[in-house]
């Protein structure tokens, strides 16, 4: 099926038919839910690992749906994809995030805020042009908005992928390879694209305390960065020893629920201003 209730929460199987009439469903209710104000932008704080001083944040969304509550990406963003309905939803972040940015410069905090695309935002032609126009309505500069692409999204047709990219990166907005570690990718890649950030994935990150294959991991995704002249972030900081390892490994910035967990825009400013490392 479907969708299937569990305990009050419905789950939207990724595998489902685009034409059966459970999807048509959920796709009038995913339009409806961007034109009736029901997704919600989060935000969890990037800090530098060497200062503490925060650089940014990653957007991640929500869906604030009236009867089940927040639900969580990843029961819907599948759906999203296989529809093609993430480019709406891709063009809603960008959107949340250029007023964001341009809120939060006017009150002095010019922070970088990522964005996280899909594979089919790589294959979407028209991408570059509707982000001239978004930053030209904003008027928030380019270098603000970070894009976030995983390895496999890029694997699918690294052509245009790297076509996409490349119009993008000229145009000045950061680009960052995410979950780096995890998927299927080419290191001939990591050459050719013009990133500027590798974000080593959580899995590695959360354990490494403990794991030391995982620290080696960690250890090496640092030094790959460093040697290639990109930026390193760690996704997953859960805890006080995690941050003193990788500032120790000069891992640049950190993300995690050790600084903070994603939360509603609308609180960000607030927690940056009282923020002390
Ligand atoms: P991601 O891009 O890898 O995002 C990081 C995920 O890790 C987020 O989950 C975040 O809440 C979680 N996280 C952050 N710090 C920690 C930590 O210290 N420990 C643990 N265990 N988890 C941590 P979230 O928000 O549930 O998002 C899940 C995925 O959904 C994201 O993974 C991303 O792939 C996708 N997603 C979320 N928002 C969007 C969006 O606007 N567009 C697209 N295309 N995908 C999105
Ligand atoms: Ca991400
Ligand atoms: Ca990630
Ligand atoms: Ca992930």
């Amino acid at each position: 099926a479907a969708k299937q209730q569990q305990a009050g929460t419905v789950v939207y199987h990724p595998g489902l038919d685009s034409t059966s009439e459970e999807s048509l469903t959920l796709l009038s209710e995913l339009r409806y839910a961007v034109d009736h104000n029901q997704l919600r932008l989060f935000l969890q704080p990037k800090v530098n690992l060497r200062t503490g001083q925060v650089i940014g944040a990653e957007a991640l969304v929500r869906w604030e749906h009236p009867e089940r509550g927040l639900v969580p990406p990843m029961r819907f963003i599948p759906f999203a994809e296989q529809t093609g309905f993430i480019s709406t939803l891709t063009h809603w972040m960008l959107e949340q995030c250029a007023q964001a940015a341009a809120h939060l410069a006017a009150e002095g905090f010019p922070l970088k805020l990522s964005v996280n695309l899909s594979t089919r935002d790589l294959m979407d032609q028209d991408l570059p042009t509707r982000m001239e126009q978004l930053l030209a309505t904003q008027r928030v500069p380019s270098n603000t908005l970070v894009l976030e692409i995983t390895e496999s999204a890029i694997m699918d047709d690294p052509q245009r992928a790297l076509q996409t990219l490349g119009r993008l990166h000229a145009m000045g907005l950061r680009l960052s390879i995410d979950d780096f570690g995890t998927g299927y990718s080419s290191l001939a890649y990591l050459k050719r694209l013009p990133v500027d950030e590798l974000k080593i994935d959580k899995s590695f990150v959360m354990n490494m305390e403990s794991d030391l294959q995982d620290a080696k991991i960690v250890r090496s995704t640092i030094d790959l960065a460093h040697n290639l002249g990109l930026s390193v972030v760690a996704e997953g900081v859960e805890n006080a020893k995690s941050w003193k390892l990788l500032s120790g490994l000069s891992c640049d910035e950190g993300q995690g629920y050790f600084i903070a967990r994603p939360m509603p825009a609308a609180q960000f400013l607030h927690w940056v201003r009282h923020w002390q490392p």
